[in-house]
């Protein structure tokens, strides 16, 4: 699948674009079509080959022709156009904070600076601060803004590194000589970042896996090619290594490279006070050196007297103190999950009509669905007015007797820099839910925003807070905000908090689920945020999140039958001031 590919050459060209100051529409084209193709289900190449390419939206004939030359040749010559107006190490530059499209231009003409290298040598001669209209509070700015950047650019955000790895699992997986595949690491316990992304293989025959892997259609350059382990460069720009070890040893090597190492450090020194040794190979009687399990990790963990614990709690939160006393959580899991209670349509800024949204919520085995759109103060294209949402609600009750299928009419409204909401209190308690959000003036201090979140949810008229803190992973920090505070008001009103799917989103994060269940007695809810049918996919990043929260189907509103979650929304409702 090229998607991920195609999606970085758009991007790609709608930096040089921006840099070259070029039209904003044009900008912002290319960078919609990008995200567009990122978060199609369907391989691009099989859109191609049925000539449907500008049926993807936000694609036009021009960036259509674009696609389809990648797609045969490999290359994009506009690219390459553009790459010799402005080089494209400029778009990392640009990226910094406190840089942006102009001023990484300046530096370019100014200085000559084309890379964070250069940039770090020019920040440290200070000889940012005497350019035009900058100044030593700029340097100052970007140089933060460049701690920042080399902070985040280490780690690959989970959306990104987990759809690669699961490819190439289904890849290695046809071989008759791979008896298992998983990817292990971070990625397998489902953090929200990777470091590095493992996969490990069972074979009786190494030197035929690594020529598999090594062979992926996916694979751009070999780094390095050994027996045990190889490490590879994929056309998206993620560095994949592999190793492969023999099936009696799966087990414990599974267990070992999931890690986290903190986890592990912690059954190595169970296993040394029973008399055993631990490692990657297995676990072995130290008197002499009999091996006792490894080929599964039920094994491994079972020869230490613990049970099986799920990769998601590996992080030594106290999780292997539970496992022993048998008082491990059973964590929520996708199939738990009965409806989406956050996705928007056609009618706001979604791509997908109310009928298409059903119909994926039915394909995923939902029993309900609730529509919130936007209204129209947030200022995104299609924001609905009241009388819209009034149309919306008999739409929606037309749709849902047809399909007979229940729907919430509900809303995300915003909440406003001043903690008011985009409509009256009367005016929302007439929605069967309201989902309510923060979605602009993002800098306030963490007084203010904490006051203003504060303000809205003592409201009552809110169900579910969205997006809790605001963050973008790897884009944008959470805003400034007292967690606590604010689960505290979420507790006194009965607000739900939501864990957002969306993998740049994942807000709630994994630790505050944690506190926000066994601190303060919240529920939750995990919704996709989907503007399309497709992203309704995206609900198996919020769970990994709820199972690193510790959480279980009863700590999660959408876990609930129909009757059981009405009974919640009106029992919300009935306590509102
Ligand atoms: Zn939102
Ligand atoms: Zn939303």
């Amino acid at each position: 699948m090229k998607n991920q590919e195609v999606a970085l050459l758009l991007n790609k060209i709608s930096a040089l674009l921006e840099l070259k100051g070029e039209n904003r529409f044009k900008v912002i084209a290319y960078a919609e079509a990008a995200r567009r193709i990122e978060n199609l289900p369907t391989p691009i190449e099989n859109l191609y080959r049925e000539g449907k390419l500008s049926e993807i939206p936000g694609v036009g004939q021009s960036i259509a022709e674009k696609i389809k030359e990648y797609l045969e040749t490999g290359k994009s010559s506009y690219l390459e156009e553009l790459g010799k107006e402005i080089p494209e190490e400029l778009i990392e530059l640009e990226q910094v904070p406190g840089v942006g499209p102009k001023v990484a231009l300046l530096l370019y003409k100014e200085l000559g600076v084309r890379t964070l290298d250069d940039l770090e040598k020019a920040l440290s001669a200070h000889k940012v601060r005497n350019l035009p209209r900058l100044g030593p509070k700029s340097e100052e700015n970007i140089l933060r803004g460049l701690e920042t950047i080399k902070r985040r650019s280490s780690r690959i955000p989970l959306g990104l590194a987990l759809p690669v790895a699961e490819e190439l699992v289904l890849y290695l997986k046809q071989f008759p000589f791979v008896e298992r595949v998983d990817a292990c690491g971070s990625l397998r316990r489902m953090k929200e970042t990777i470091g590095d992304l493992d996969v490990l293989v069972a074979s009786n025959d190494e030197e035929k896996a690594m020529q598999a892997f090594t062979r992926w259609p996916e694979v751009q350059e070999v780094l390095a090619f050994g027996s045990t382990k190889s490490s590879v460069l994929t056309k998206s720009a993620l560095q994949i290594d592999l190793r492969v070890v023999r099936p009696e040893s799966y087990g414990a090597a599974l267990q070992y490279f999931t890690g986290s190492q903190a986890h592990n450090i912690k059954l190595r020194e169970i296993a040394i006070r029973k008399g055993f040794k631990l490692n990657e190979y297995g676990v072995f009687r130290i008197e002499d050196d009999k091996k006792i399990a490894g080929a599964t990790e039920e094994e491994v963990y079972a020869a230490l007297d613990l049970p099986w614990i799920p990769p998601e709690l590996r992080e030594d939160q106290g999780e292997i103190e539970k496992a022993k006393l048998g008082e491990l959580p059973h964590l929520v899991e996708l199939k738990d999950i009965k409806g989406d209670l956050h996705v928007h349509t056609d009618w706001s800024d979604g791509t997908s009509t109310i009928e298409g949204m059903v119909r994926g919520a039915k394909k995923r085995g939902y029993e309900y669905l609730a529509i919130c759109d936007h209204a129209q103060s947030l200022g995104v294209a299609g924001g609905l007015t009241w009388e819209k949402f009034q149309e919306q609600k008999l739409k929606i009750e037309e749709v849902s007797q047809k399909e007979n299928f229940p729907i919430l009419w509900g809303l995300e409204a915003n909440i406003l820099a001043d903690g008011d909401l985009d409509f009256p209190e009367e005016i929302l308690r007439e929605f069967q839910i309201v989902v309510a959000g923060v979605h602009s003036a993002f800098r306030q201090t963490r007084g203010k925003m904490t006051e203003r979140i504060v303000h809205a949810l003592k409201s009552g008229v809110i169900h579910i807070l969205s997006h809790p803190t605001g963050r973008l992973i790897g884009k944008r920090d959470p805003y400034e905000v007292e967690v606590e505070k604010i689960l505290e008001v979420a507790r006194e009103s009965n607000t739900a908090m939501e864990i957002n799917s969306s993998p740049e989103r994942l807000d709630l994060k994994d630790r505050d689920c944690r506190k926000a269940k066994e601190e303060y007695g919240l529920k939750m809810v995990i919704n996709t945020d989907a503007h399309s049918e497709e992203n309704l996919d995206l609900m198996k990043y919020g769970v990994a999140v709820a199972r690193r929260g510790w959480l279980e189907p009863g700590d999660v509103l959408n876990t609930y039958p129909w009757k059981q979650l009405l009974e919640w929304l009106k029992g919300k409702r009935e306590r509102m001031p």
